[in-house]
């Protein structure tokens, strides 16, 4: 059991940071790119944009990779490096472009000809070059959920391989913009390597077809994805990035020089957070119990949206263990964060804690049903 003595006074529902864990997660990124002289790693900022935590993740020197114009200016306020944001999105509102050109961010990534195009009149307007990485779709599968899988033909993302050559013809002649890079993203939550070996092979494949043609680019970016252990938040809670760095290195064939960017949220953060909750009501059914917690999907979405699995644990009770079923008090049958779940005789009153909900937790918050946003606590005092 977690030591708890400072969570039984917390207002609930509310998410709360291991700062200490977050610091040694970065430190844990930091050697292990170091080892590759020629890598760099952007923070995604989508899955977590709490300033707090961002000015942590700027202050260890990693980059950001955001997707959307209010990102580039989140990241640039907490400390961010221009020349180290990396702007993704599959389609940019005028604003936005302007925004990040504004900034003088690093490299936009982008997924369309029609938008590389609107890039280049505003970069023109602004009296700008727009540096460019094209998202290339390799159409390698990432094995993981269909709704964060990203890297097929049957998505919405990227360039299709049979179009890239035409658009990077197209996008040569264009005055504004200049063509610095590759780009790829293929899904989240993938913890099997053989997933990204697969992906460096079809990178090495799209890179030699273009040599051939005399066109290399200075940039590869590999997008983010590593993937979790959703079940043992107290195991290892230090997603395997040896592993996955060394594995880039292993079969991606990098031309002399290149730089190789990876864009990593959920590895970073997500054990670093929990959801701790308050049980409102046991409510006994025919052949099941219910506990339902002040925390609805509001707080907490990615059990209703990816029927995604988060270790829930009861820290106030020392009854034997019972199965329940845990809810939110939302009018959704969606609005539920776990079935048939082992915990410890439960009771109103009594502290639930979700594990591993730094990623994609606070960040997919609403105010849905107008309940209040979740509240934000930290392990240390912030200064
Ligand atoms: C979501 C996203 C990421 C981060 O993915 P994680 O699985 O959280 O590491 C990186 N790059 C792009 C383009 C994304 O859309």
């Amino acid at each position: 059991m977690k030591e708890i003595t400072h969570l039984t006074n917390l207002p609930t529902p509310c998410y709360y940071y291991n700062i200490e864990l977050l610091q040694k997660t970065l430190e844990k990124v930091k050697a292990e790119v170091a080892k590759y002289p020629l890598f760099h790693v952007h923070y995604a900022v989508k899955a977590n944009a709490n300033p707090v935590l961002l000015k942590l993740i700027s202050a260890s020197g990693l980059g950001a990779d955001c997707v959307s114009g209010n990102e580039v200016g989140r990241a640039v306020e907490c400390g961010f490096a221009p020349d180290q944001i990396v702007y993704a999105g599959v389609g940019k509102n005028d604003e936005e472009i302007r925004v990040a050109l504004n900034a003088d961010i690093f490299c936009f990534n982008s997924e369309s000809l029609p938008e590389i195009r609107v890039i280049d009149e505003i970069a023109a307007a602004c009296g700008k070059k727009a540096r460019i990485a094209l998202r290339v779709n390799p159409n390698v599968d990432a094995h993981t959920h269909h709704y964060i899988t990203t890297g097929i033909e049957e998505n919405k993302f990227g360039i299709y391989l049979y179009d890239l050559e035409h658009v990077i013809e197209e996008s040569r002649m264009l005055p504004n913009v200049e063509l610095i890079g590759l780009h790829f993203h293929i899904g989240s939550q993938i913890t099997d390597m053989g997933v990204f070996r697969s992906l460096c092979l079809k990178v090495n494949e799209i890179q030699q077809k273009l040599k051939r043609k005399g066109i290399v680019f200075p940039h590869i970016n590999f997008g983010g994805g590593l993937g979790i252990d959703y079940n043992h938040p107290y195991g290892e809670p230090i997603a395997d990035f040896e592993n996955y760095f060394a594995t880039f290195a292993k079969f991606f064939e990098a031309e002399p020089y290149q730089q190789v960017h990876f864009e990593l949220g959920r590895s970073i953060i997500a054990h670093c957070g929990d959801m701790i909750s308050k049980v409102l009501y046991v409510k006994e059914g025919r052949n099941k119990k219910f506990v339902i917690l002040d925390a609805g999907m509001n707080d907490l979405l990615r059990p209703a949206l990816y029927q995604a699995f988060h270790k829930i644990e009861n820290i106030s009770s020392d009854k034997p263990e019972e199965k329940y079923d845990v809810v939110g008090p939302i009018c959704e049958s969606a609005d539920c964060f776990g079935k048939d779940v082992s915990l410890k005789g439960t009771a109103r009153g009594d502290l639930i804690v979700i594990h591993s909900a730094g990623a994609y937790g606070e960040a997919m918050a609403s105010q849905y049903n107008l309940r209040d946003l979740p509240a934000t606590f930290f392990s240390v005092p912030q200064h």
